[in-house]
């Protein structure tokens, strides 16, 4: 067996990872010169989005033998929407970063692999798939999934964001549910140190939101977050990503093709997590090549997964300003933060069942904008680039 991964992110990592401990050295292709060479983001675990999993650190560590280190554990996380404030408290997730940052998600993991990675590479998959008996799809992005037919992309999003120096807890993380500052979508704060944050802004490109202006929302909700945190941040560095792709291959495995990470559609589409599930299917990628299971199902509960953030998705797209002050409202509650903090609950499993039916009858009203939103949806691209 002669195995090929193509791209050294979480996804590709994680299966060169598992395919080593069970004998297997693959041939690692990333067209970038070193692992994680992007801007360094605050990214989040959140385990009541991954839930029966808790606790993803101390999953991958006994279940699959993958040791990594968050930056912290959240403690606080602050919900704003136009009128209303909210925080939940307890044991809510863990902070890491991603990119550049030393103790980066991808360079925990790169610290791990013990085959050489050839960096700098511009080997097509086409040509890969000539000198390889299997190849790992770990792109990062849905380009060559889509390229065969083999992509169902659901939307695509704007999203821009920046590093900023401040004074920050590094225990706590907010998120802004506010459709003036982000219409249809988000805005958030995560703290990698107590003197750097990453604050990102992100809406769908639906036809209503293309004519809007990214600097202006961004400009928007930089002020915004200077207002609710009382400080005057400093921006070192941005970025900004447009047409990223929230959707899900349709077939996992295509003859000796794993599709992994944002290939397979590791990215929930309600709030655009996907870390954990990118990790999952370069496991079960490896998993499959060395006999220890079969990929299509192993994959199935991420699929489940998806199609149920779809749901939640869909329905947060329908709130409007008073419904989104409404829901943060409730997170006020001690029901709220029983949930939150309650390991043997999965609300967002039982919300996307509850939801589904409502979910459905709006899309079959809408169905003649649907149609016209998916002719406008744009070539794949690298979300990184
Ligand atoms: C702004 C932003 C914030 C996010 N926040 C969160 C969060 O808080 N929590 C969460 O769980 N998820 C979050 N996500 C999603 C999560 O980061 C991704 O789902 C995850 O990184 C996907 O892993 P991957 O292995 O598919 O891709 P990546 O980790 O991006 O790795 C892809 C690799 O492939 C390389 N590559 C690309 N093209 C080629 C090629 N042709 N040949 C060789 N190599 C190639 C790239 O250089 C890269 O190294 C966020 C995403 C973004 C964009």
């Amino acid at each position: 067996m002669n195995v090929a991964i193509m791209g050294a992110g979480l996804s590709g990592l994680a299966c060169a990872i598992t395919l080593e401990k069970h004998g297997i050295t693959p041939t690692i292709f990333e067209n970038r010169n070193q692992v994680g060479d992007r801007f360094i983001n605050g990214e989040a675990l959140i385990p009541i989005l991954d839930r029966p999993i808790n606790d993803s650190y101390s999953f991958l560590a006994e279940k699959y033998g993958i040791f990594l280190q968050p930056l912290s554990n959240i403690k606080n996380l602050t919900f704003y929407s136009e009128n209303k404030v909210a925080t939940l408290s307890g044991y809510l997730g863990f902070l890491n970063s991603r990119g550049r940052h030393s103790q980066s998600i991808e360079n925990q993991l790169f610290k791990q692999v013990k085959t050489n990675i050839i960096f700098n590479s511009n080997v097509t998959y086409e040509q890969i798939l000539q000198d390889f008996t299997h190849v790992i799809l770990a792109t990062g992005d849905a380009a060559y999934a889509s390229k065969i037919q083999n992509f169902k992309v659901d939307l695509t999003v704007t999203l821009k964001g920046a590093t900023v120096e401040g004074k920050f807890d590094r225990f706590s993380t907010a998120i802004w549910l506010d459709n003036n500052l982000s219409p249809k979508g988000y805005g958030y704060l995560m703290p990698f140190s107590e003197r750097e944050a990453s604050i990102t802004i992100g809406y769908p490109d639906y036809p209503e939101n293309q004519s809007k202006d990214i600097n202006a929302i961004w400009g928007n909700f930089y002020d915004r977050v200077c207002a609710n945190l009382n400080q005057n941040l400093k921006v070192t560095d941005n970025f900004e990503i447009t047409r990223y792709i929230i959707g899900q291959c349709q077939y996992p495995r295509l003859g000796n093709t794993f599709f992994v990470g944002n290939c397979f559609g590791a990215i929930m589409p309600a709030f655009g997590f996907g870390q954990l599930p990118a990790m999952l299917t370069g496991i079960y990628a490896a998993f499959d090549l060395v006999g220890k299971g079969n990929y299509a199902e192993l994959v199935k509960h991420l699929q489940e997964s998806y199609n149920n953030s779809l749901v939640i998705r869909r329905f947060m797209e329908q709130l409007d300003n008073r419904k989104l002050d409404l829901l943060v409202s409730l997170f006020n509650t001690k029901l709220a933060n029983y949930i939150f903090n309650n390991q043997k609950i999965n609300p967002f499993k039982t919300a996307s069942y509850l939801l589904k039916p409502e979910v459905k009858i709006r899309a079959a009203l809408n169905k003649n904008s649907r149609m016209v939103r998916k002719r406008i949806i744009p070539p794949p691209s690298n979300p990184y680039s």
